[in-house]
């Protein structure tokens, strides 16, 4: 999912002028710990390009009221963590993918480099096994930042005080969640678990990009359960206006996606 100029054949359109690359600035606290957005700009696809509706869905499930009708258009970014003594940028350490780490280096040089970078053991296998070479040059901007990495190992991994990486395969082997503050005081960065809410709230949606579909959607399903039964707000990397939101149940059983007011 990277962001080019020209004509594409992989169904993303065309990305926007630099100056309409502003994303809005959404900001939550728990914990203590604040969570900002931190857009780098934004992509534009048809629906279908990424996600499989649910069988049944009416024949313009791409207008429902999901999307954009002129293509569903979604952040890419990470979120920037700021805790009593530390600075967490949050992006490659959800999972390797592309799009997920592209400041990672810069001409062979890490971006970062004093900071540790928190990725899980499973998708470092993976890049190592040699997926990375195929993911659109994603090994050769990882390499730099080799001896930088610390590898999660575990199903929940505390990387500082409050801020825990939890592992939820499915989108990739290694793929993370964030969770972030403490008890009920908390928020979930999702990464890519779920590219948009409706895989959260309406059951039976798969996602092209994810490597297991049945086992990530079976994660999704199990972490929508959890959603709705705490109350925690989440938002994914690619939502609408990195929104933070949460899952209710209406009194009619359904369930849909309510955004968070910050205001
Ligand atoms: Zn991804």
């Amino acid at each position: 999912m990277t962001v080019a100029s020209g004509v594409r054949t992989d169904g993303f359109l065309p990305s926007p002028p630099t100056e309409e690359i502003v994303m809005p600035q959404e900001k939550l606290t728990v914990s203590g710990i604040s969570i900002e957005s931190v857009p780098d700009g934004w992509a534009q696809a048809p629906p279908g390009t990424l996600l499989v509706p649910p069988s049944g869905s009416p024949a313009d499930w791409e207008t429902s009221g999901w999307f954009e009708p002129g293509g569903w258009r979604f952040p890419l970014g990470g979120f920037l963590l700021r805790t009593a003594d530390r600075l967490i940028l949050v992006d490659a350490g959800t999972h390797l993918h592309r799009d997920h780490v592209g400041w990672l280096s810069v001409d062979g040089e890490p971006t970062f480099p004093a900071a540790a970078h928190h990725v899980h053991a499973a998708d470092w296998a993976t890049l190592e096994s040699g997926h990375g070479e195929a993911d659109m040059g994603m090994a050769d901007i990882v390499r730099p930042i080799g001896d930088l990495v610390r590898l999660a190992r575990a199903e929940r991994t505390e990387i500082a005080p409050g801020v825990l990486l939890r592992l939820v395969a499915g989108h990739t082997p290694g793929n993370c969640l964030i969770e972030v503050g403490e008890g009920e005081d908390r928020a979930f960065l999702l990464g890519d678990t779920a590219h948009h809410p409706a895989t959260l709230v309406e059951d039976g949606w798969l996602d092209k990009f994810d490597a297991d579909r049945d086992g990530a959607r079976k994660a999704r399903a199990q972490l929508a359960d959890e959603l709705e039964a705490s109350g925690i707000p989440a938002v994914g990397a690619h939502f609408d206006g990195c929104r933070f939101g949460r899952v209710i149940r209406g009194r009619d059983g359904s369930r849909r996606w309510e955004l968070v007011d910050l205001a």
